[in-house]
């Protein structure tokens, strides 16, 4: 390690990307500083969230187990924004965790292998050499204000984007926050009252250890779901709603909703925040500088794509640093340019990909034609499922017939979305074409175009 610096890496934020991360610089043998601006004992997100089952495996971890695990769901029911019962996948392609719990273990592990934890320190600003990022003004948890050094710092702040929004305009990485690419999301965990929930199962009102997801309740892109499961006594209960379609808040669709279902008693884990739900920047690093996770907008609120993507871009990082740092010297946009073109190559192409269809999503008008897409066959469980699983969306030869058949149904509503599926497709081909080396005018003409295709 060169001298002039106290740390390889210091990293903001230790949420699941930031611990992901890390663990692998730990593993790699770097000297690694995590900073958390919370303190130890409240540190994070109380709330019930879905990890993709192979996000374990690819991460070399244990799966979640015991307490860590909020519930378990044997399959999803979605119905349309009317309610009619419109397709189901089973069994559930994700681990529904406490999201908390799983922290707080990516952390032990970190911590077991080296990485230092500062908590109760709060990343103000970047620290710049002309435009270099050099390290971090940190603000203590006894009111001091101190100078870290690092040869590379990661923003892993969450929505926060802590550092990327501090960032000069000549480093070169393009954050981006709009209101109209927000949702405020809450999840809760309610206990049940069990006789209640086995009159209402009997009642056919809905199977207990299933997910219903209600498409459309509040506009196009926002969702309501519920699951309720006697075998581990537990209700669960998410909304999210972008900003633009408030009220009601997610908090009072939740009262509202478990008041309807007339059989919880009363919530024991609840939380809420907001998600950033546009495509992530296009680049994700500088010199001295990378961003990660939600800090990066890594995330579409659909299934699991925000915890995965930020545990695996995450460690997909440390492990990229742990290579360039056993160099020596001061560290650019070019060594660390790998890491970001094997993302945007791969998971980011993808979740582009679903920043367009959310994009057309939002041209329908929920009550018509969102509730004619969900019903008529054109849009299918198959969809759903590559959702939950950050798959491209294509469509198998099995829906095929459905989707023809729906189409030839409701030629207005397929002419409508034809130009709007093709830019779905346009943009993921031209995101697996992300510039592999770095080299400014290329990545230039690139981003032009990008930004035309999904501004
Ligand atoms: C109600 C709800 C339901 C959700 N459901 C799902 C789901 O089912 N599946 C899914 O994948 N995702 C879900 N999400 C989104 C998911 O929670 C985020 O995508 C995920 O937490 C992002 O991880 P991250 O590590 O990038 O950031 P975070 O988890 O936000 O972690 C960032 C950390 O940085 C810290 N921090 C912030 N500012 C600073 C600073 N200045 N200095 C130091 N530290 C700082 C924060 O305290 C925090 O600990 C949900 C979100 C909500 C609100």
């Amino acid at each position: 390690m060169s001298k002039r610096f106290a740390y390889d890496v210091i990293i903001a934020g230790a949420g699941p990307a930031g611990a992901m991360c890390a663990l692998a610089c730990a593993r790699a043998g770097l000297r690694t500083s995590l900073l958390e601006a919370n303190a130890a004992s409240s540190h994070g997100k109380t709330i019930a969230i879905e990890v993709e089952h192979s996000a374990f495996a690819a991460c070399d971890l244990p799966e979640p187990g015991g307490d860590e695990i909020a519930f378990h769901a044997r399959g999803a029911k979605t119905m349309a924004p009317s309610g009619k019962f419109a397709f189901e996948i089973a069994p559930d392609p994700a681990f529904p965790v406490k999201q908390e719990v799983l922290t707080r273990r990516l952390l032990s592990y970190a911590k077991r292998d080296g990485a230092e934890i500062q908590y109760g320190s709060r990343v103000d600003e970047p620290l710049l050499d002309r435009n270099c990022v050099r390290g971090v003004r940190v603000h203590t948890a006894g009111g001091k204000s101190r100078e870290m050094t690092a040869r590379v710092v990661v923003d892993a702040t969450g929505y926060a984007s802590a550092i990327v929004r501090r960032l000069p305009a000549e480093c070169g990485i393009d954050f981006v926050d709009r209101e109209e690419d927000r949702v405020i999301a809450e999840a809760r965990l309610y206990r049940i009252d069990r006789r209640a929930v086995e009159r209402a199962a009997r009642d056919g009102r809905f199977a207990p250890e299933y997910t219903y997801f209600r498409l459309g309740t509040q506009g196009a892109y926002s969702t309501l779901g519920f699951m309720i499961s006697l075998e581990r006594e537990t209700a669960f209960l998410l909304s999210g709603f972008k900003i633009d379609q408030l009220p009601p808040t997610p908090g009072e669709a939740l009262d509202r909703l478990a008041s309807e279902l007339g059989c919880l008693t009363e919530p024991f884990h609840t939380g809420s925040g907001m998600i950033r739900i546009r495509r992530a920047s296009l680049r994700l690093v500088g010199d001295g500088f990378a961003t990660v996770g939600e800090a990066a907008s890594m995330v579409v609120p659909m299934g699991a794509s925000g915890v995965t993507s930020g545990m695996l871009a995450g460690r997909a990082l440390g492990q990229h640093l742990g290579q360039v740092l056993k160099r020596g010297g001061l560290v650019s946009t070019k060594d660390l340019w790998p890491w970001c073109a094997a993302y945007q190559r791969g998971r980011g192409a993808v979740l582009a990909s679903y920043d367009a269809n959310r994009r057309v999503l939002e041209t329908l008008d929920p009550q018509r034609e969102l509730e004619t897409l969900a019903t008529s066959g054109v849009m299918t469980g198959e969809d759903m499922q590559r959702t939950f699983l950050v798959l491209p969306l294509r469509q198998s030869f099995s829906t095929l017939g459905a989707r023809l058949r729906g189409g030839l149904r409701n030629p207005l509503l397929m002419a409508k979305l034809a130009p709007g599926f093709f830019r779905v497709m346009q943009v993921e081909a031209y995101w697996r074409r992300f510039p592999l080396r770095w080299d400014e005018p290329a990545f230039v003409a690139w981003k032009k175009t990008a930004e035309r295709l999904l501004p």
